[in-house]
């Protein structure tokens, strides 16, 4: 058993994990080596959601645009419930975070005059997504790892899982870990925490996300007493690759961008039957879209066409998800159209947060998509994810080196359980009663089964697997009880009983 302090303890390592630990590093405290750091990850460090965005990161930069379009486009899409400061907040933020990202050495793409060449993305009036190539976030989480390995007064404990947390009296806050590869528990103790935990996708059955994304974080919190909001605000990607392999493939906003066209099974491009914006309307939008066409015709997807895009430009743009069609379909996208359905991939809502991205409990941070910030109101802007995690990141900063005086530690006992849960059972009970379209007889059967199934678990000896599967089950249920809270339908939250707040 281990048992050291640090002052601050940073759970994950995407790009809110990352940007956090590299804001405080460039502080007087820590360059002066008067503050500790620890930076914890589940998994290795570049296992993150960060290393597959795609896309980009959306901020303001090219004439034409200015931050009234960009809070505007935010607005729009998060169907006006964001918090109209921190949206002005964040993207006012947007250039100088950029140049920051660009100061720790990620590369975004040049266009022929060496200026940054932006694109755009569904619900964006302007190009202001800046991108490298298609793997955007690989650039990124590359860049930042880097500057792990030079700090000695920072400790990287990689493949250790945070399993349950307890604040003692005196506001400590106790860890219980495993370290996966040694097969053992320690403890750390800290006075400021931060759970940067990513998302929920493994709650779906198909998901663009990594398999780290169990929504630990949620549940973390949760338990130690912050306010949890808007779980079931979860953003459905419109094309995802259709497949029958585990591999659940994004094909990126930004080839819609560059005009590729959505199309049924009979080849009509239907998005001018349901948006003005056609191909490029939010993506609430053309995933309700999408479902409605495929319902109509009984396809099991719809069919994204890039064939009249020039082989250039998919080469130099979209190497990856060509290959990766290549390899998974036997696809050539420049002279095959690509089969897609929508796929769950990001949670709008989370952990509550304050504007330096505090919980409701004093000392307890949440950063990047395991917090809801107000930023992405009912539905999430493509690309400004990225953006939301680094901007809290800095925002939280200066709060974070404000330390309480002398905390000292008071013992506490962790009560491990862990239970046997069919995670499969899990997944495919959100996926059938909690994706784009649900309505209260399939949730309400939903959330007894899961009840069922937490009534019903059987005592195991503890292995990460299952521990997730039960923080899973637990955060399912969260997530439906709140989809049952809903009065009205708004953004991404569609239940077709309640009264829309919007025409489709
Ligand atoms: C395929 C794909 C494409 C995307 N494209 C874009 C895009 O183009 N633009 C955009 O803005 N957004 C995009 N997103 C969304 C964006 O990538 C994520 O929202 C963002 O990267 C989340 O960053 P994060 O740091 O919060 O979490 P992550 O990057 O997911 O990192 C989570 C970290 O938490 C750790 N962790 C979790 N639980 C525990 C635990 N219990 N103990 C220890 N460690 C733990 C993990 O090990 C990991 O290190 C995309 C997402 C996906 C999946």
């Amino acid at each position: 058993m281990r048992h050291p302090h640090f002052d601050i303890v940073i759970v994950g390592s995407g790009i809110a994990g990352l940007s956090t630990f590299l804001y405080l590093s460039e502080s007087e405290a820590f360059k002066a080596r008067e503050i500790s750091i620890c930076l914890i990850a589940k998994s290795t460090v570049e296992t993150t959601n960060t290393a597959w965005a795609q896309g980009g990161i959306a901020a303001v930069h090219a004439m034409g645009d200015d931050f009234e379009k960009h809070i505007g486009d935010t607005m729009v899409a998060g169907a006006y419930l964001n918090d109209i400061e921190i949206v002005r907040k964040v993207v006012e933020a947007g250039p100088a975070l950029l140049n920051d990202l660009i100061r720790w050495g990620t590369c975004f793409d040049k266009n022929a005059t060496n200026d940054y060449d932006l694109a755009k993305e569904g619900g964006h009036s302007e190009a202001r997504i800046w991108h490298a190539e298609d793997q955007t976030g690989h650039a990124i989480q590359s860049a930042l790892m880097q500057y792990l390995s030079d700090s000695t007064n920072a400790k990287v404990q990689e493949n250790t899982l945070l399993v349950d947390v307890i604040k003692d009296t005196n506001g400590l806050f106790h860890l219980h870990l495993f370290d996966e590869l040694n097969n053992i528990f320690f403890e750390t103790t800290t006075s400021k925490l931060v759970l940067a935990t990513g998302g929920t996708g493994m709650l779906y059955s198909k998901t663009t996300n990594q398999q780290i994304a169990t929504g630990d974080g949620i549940l973390i919190a949760e338990k130690l007493g912050a306010t949890i909001e808007n779980l079931s605000y979860v953003q459905f990607h419109p094309t995802g690759l259709f497949h029958d392999g585990n591999i659940s493939f994004l094909v990126s906003e930004a080839l819609r961008g560059a005009g590729a066209v959505l199309r049924n099974q009979q080849g009509e491009a239907f998005m001018r039957q349901y948006d003005k914006r056609l191909d490029l309307a939010p993506r609430d939008i053309v995933s309700r879209a999408i479902i409605t066409e495929m319902g109509k015709n009984g396809e099991a997807f719809v069919l994204l066409d890039a064939t009249h895009l020039s082989t250039e430009l998919i080469d130099q743009h979209f190497p990856a998800i060509k290959a990766h069609c290549k390899t998974l379909l036997n696809i050539d996208i420049t002279n095959e159209m690509i089969p897609v359905v929508p796929i769950q991939h990001y949670s709008c809502g989370g952990v509550k947060v304050d504007a330096f991205g505090e919980t409701s409990v004093s000392g307890l941070y949440a950063i990047g998509e395991v917090a809801s910030t107000g930023l992405h109101g009912a539905n999430r802007l493509a690309s400004n994810s990225l953006l939301e995690a680094i901007a809290f990141a800095k925002f939280a900063t200066e709060k974070l080196l404000d330390f309480p005086a002398d905390q000292q530690a008071v013992p506490v006992t962790f009560k491990l359980k862990c239970h046997g849960i069919d995670r499969n059972q899990i997944q495919q009970l959100l996926s059938q009663h909690t994706g784009i379209i649900k309505n209260t007889k399939g949730l309400k059967a939903a959330l007894s089964a899961l009840q069922n199934l937490k009534s019903n678990a059987i005592d195991v000896a503890f292995n990460p697997h299952d521990h997730t599967s039960g923080v899973l089950l637990e955060v399912g249920i969260m997530l439906i009880e709140d989809a049952l809270k809903q009065q009205k339908n708004r953004g991404v939250f569609y239940n077709e009983d309640l009264v829309n707040d919007f025409v489709l």
